[in-house]
């Protein structure tokens, strides 16, 4: 395989210590519990203690590239992601995919109004482009804009709109003109706060809420909040969800294997910790292989896009393997603990308070988060591999 990711030269040390010192100084304490997964902040004291936290981040220097325009320093970069990662603590508030849209399609105004806001935390963002009848089949979207003056009146409904609870913004796709298929959807910056808009939070299996409906009722979106031109959305839509599989794609498998580790160290199978059992170590190390085949799959991916020879089918493979390895470990978490498995989140009782059951729960979410694994393959197979397309209806699957 062709890869070549350069390490980070021990020059940048002085820059890990000052960022460590930073976050050790300003990393806040919630009430919210960590868990796996992009997952949504409970109470609105801990959403305003996050807010400062990121604010702060912003003002010291430590900016991440996607929510500016200026150059920014590959390694620097690198460093940032990896160590907010490892503080446990939401780093990014909201869904930010709005901001590769504005960088691409969006006015000077609204780059210069909305993407340092985005990047202290002072907006946060949902993205509202899925409904109940259009998901894979994101262009049958029924969210409809009519232009009345100098404003599009929006009537219709979204669901599993992460954050939408506590965003001040939305990223927005609605049809504004009577047509069928990807032609006629405009991208629109939607004011959370205008009236005729209600979130209506939704609690998943997990317990948790972290996804929305969101009800549009008459509601006027200035003309000047269209990202690109009219009727072009879907142009702007895609560029984001690019980033959406990249990003999914690219999260971390070793913590997973890492924590089957730990599991087997302290459960007992037949008398003995699991961690002995011949068929338990086969099992930790065929997953153990196929999270270093995922990070060499995100290597190979940064280096073609280092090159500007990126393929289509990059980042639907790193997303499908990332997200079916990380749901066999979760699986696998279970599976050693046996019947203790079926604990759950505060049950005394319960192994690491019930953290392997969320996980699986959520694993499932990463398998159809950004589009699902059957698309994304459909994906690989015809824009990656170039067999024929699948037979398609009168409108398109979500790219
Ligand atoms: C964690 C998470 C966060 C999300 N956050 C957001 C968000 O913030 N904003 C937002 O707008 N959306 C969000 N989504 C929604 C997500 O984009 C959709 O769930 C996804 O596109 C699938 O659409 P759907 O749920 O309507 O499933 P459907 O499209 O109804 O699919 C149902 C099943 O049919 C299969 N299928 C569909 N078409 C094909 C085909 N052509 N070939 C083979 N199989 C097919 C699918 O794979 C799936 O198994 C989120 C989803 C998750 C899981």
């Amino acid at each position: 395989m062709d890869v070549s990711v350069p390490s980070i030269p021990s020059t940048y040390d002085g820059y890990t210590q000052r960022l460590r010192d930073y976050i050790a100084a300003h990393k806040p304490d919630l009430r919210w519990k960590p868990r796996t997964g992009m997952r949504v902040p409970e109470t609105a004291e801990d959403i305003a203690a996050l807010r400062v936290w990121v604010g702060r981040l912003h003002e010291a220097g430590f900016r991440l590239a996607r929510f500016t325009e200026e150059e920014t320093d590959p390694f620097e970069q690198r460093i940032l992601e990896s160590e907010l990662a490892a503080t446990g603590v939401p780093y990014v508030l909201g869904n930010p995919l709005v901001a590769g849209a504005l960088k691409a399609f969006g006015t000077p105004e609204q780059k210069r109004q909305y993407l340092a806001s985005m990047s202290s935390g002072r907006h946060i963002w949902t993205q509202l482009f899925s409904e109940p009848n259009a998901g894979s089949d994101l262009t049958s979207l029924q969210t409809r804009g009519r232009l009345d003056g100098d404003a599009y009146v929006i009537d219709g409904q979204k669901v599993w709109s992460t954050w939408a609870q506590w965003s001040d913004f939305g990223y927005l796709l609605a049809r504004t003109e009577p047509t069928t298929g990807a032609g006629g959807i405009t991208a629109l910056i939607l004011d959370m706060h205008s009236p005729g808009v209600e979130v209506r939070p939704l609690r998943e299996m997990t317990g948790t809420t972290d996804f929305n409906e969101v009800f549009f009722d008459s509601v006027r979106v200035p003309v000047a909040n269209v990202i690109g031109q009219p009727g072009e959305g879907w142009k702007v839509a895609q560029a984001s969800l690019i980033t959406e599989r990249s990003s999914v794609g690219g999260g971390g498998l070793a913590s997973a294997v890492g924590g089957l580790l730990a599991v087997a160290r302290q459960v007992d199978r037949n008398g003995q910790a699991a961690i002995r059992d011949q068929a338990v170590r086969q099992q930790i190390g065929h997953l153990a292989a196929k999270a270093l085949v995922h990070r060499y799959l995100g290597y190979a991916t940064a280096t073609r896009a280092l090159r500007g020879s990126s393929s289509p089918a990059d980042a639907p493979m790193t997303k499908v393997w990332f997200s079916e390895v990380n749901l066999a470990a979760a699986d696998y978490g279970l599976q050693i603990q046996g019947p203790i498995s079926a604990l759950a989140e505060g049950d005394p009782e319960s192994l690491e308070d019930g953290r392997w059951q969320d996980m699986f729960l959520y694993a499932r979410a990463w398998t159809i988060a950004g589009g699902s694994n059957e698309v994304m393959r459909n994906v690989i197979a015809e824009r990656g591999l170039g067999l024929p397309r699948e037979p398609r209806g009168t409108t398109s699957s979500k790219p």
